[in-house]
């Protein structure tokens, strides 16, 4: 094998295991992330039902003052009544006390139905209370336990970092280039094996001239489809 291609595998196999180090270390922390958007949202949920309840105290509260003035309104008409002349008169002050006494009758079953529906947001909004509180002590626990877990991950990754670092330097800058970039575009491989003339990246068959140049191993070839570099991998170690 040629040896710019032999010290590119041996590259590829270290590159391999700092990602899997990443994917850990992500993993991890997106549990986390998932979990506390969730609770964010729950956080979320019981501030509108603060809200809600707010809203309905205020409307309470606008309802009482509307009952009491209509209250006052009919008491008013009930000392009229005394003075009226008129059987029209006294006719016409009746329908305006009777309608008076449907109206609070009204808002006194609307301000239960109000209060009912705060009860009940009340009650829902207390267990949601009690819910995020220990979910919050616990996330705080699962934070500082994926911390730790992710920074024993780091301190292994930091380990081969070093190693790859220096095998990368005996690369030839422009070689280590172009494996870079195909790494990152082919998601982590760059360097695959050709069998049976075909490329083990994209699966593609390589054409016989070409394929001849790579069974030479005197230079650094690329597959035509995918660009990986290749190299020959003999047939006899798949049967
Ligand atoms: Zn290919």
């Amino acid at each position: 094998m040629n040896e710019e291609i032999k010290q590119l595998t041996g590259l590829q196999i270290i590159d391999l295991e700092i990602a899997k180090f990443d994917d850990e270390i992500n993993a991890a922390k997106s549990a986390l992330t998932m979990r506390e958007k969730v609770f964010n949202e729950n956080q979320a949920a019981i501030e509108e039902l603060q809200e809600k309840i707010e809203t309905a105290e205020a409307q309470r509260r606008e309802l009482e003052a509307q009952l009491s003035d209509e209250l006052s309104r009919i008491k008013e008409r009930q000392s009229k009544m005394m003075q009226v002349q008129t059987n029209r008169e006294y006719q016409s002050l009746l329908k305006e006390i009777e309608d008076g006494k449907k109206s609070i009758k009204e808002k006194e079953e609307e301000i239960v139905r109000i209060m009912e529906t705060s009860e009940a947001n009340a009650k829902i909004m207390a267990e949601q209370e009690s819910l995020t509180k220990e979910e919050k002590k616990a996330l705080a626990e699962e934070g500082s336990q994926v911390e730790k877990h992710a920074g024993k991950i780091e301190g292994k990754k930091a380990k081969i970092v070093t190693k790859r670092n220096s095998m990368a330097k005996k690369v030839k800058a422009s070689v280590l280039k172009k494996y870079d970039m195909l790494r990152i575009r082919r998601n982590g491989k760059a360097v695959v094996g050709v069998r049976k003339g075909v490329c083990q990246g994209c699966f593609m068959s390589i054409p016989p001239q070409h394929f001849n140049d790579i069974l030479k191993g005197d230079r650094m070839l690329n597959c035509p489809t995918c660009q990986r570099i290749l190299f020959h991998e003999p047939e006899s170690d798949e049967e």
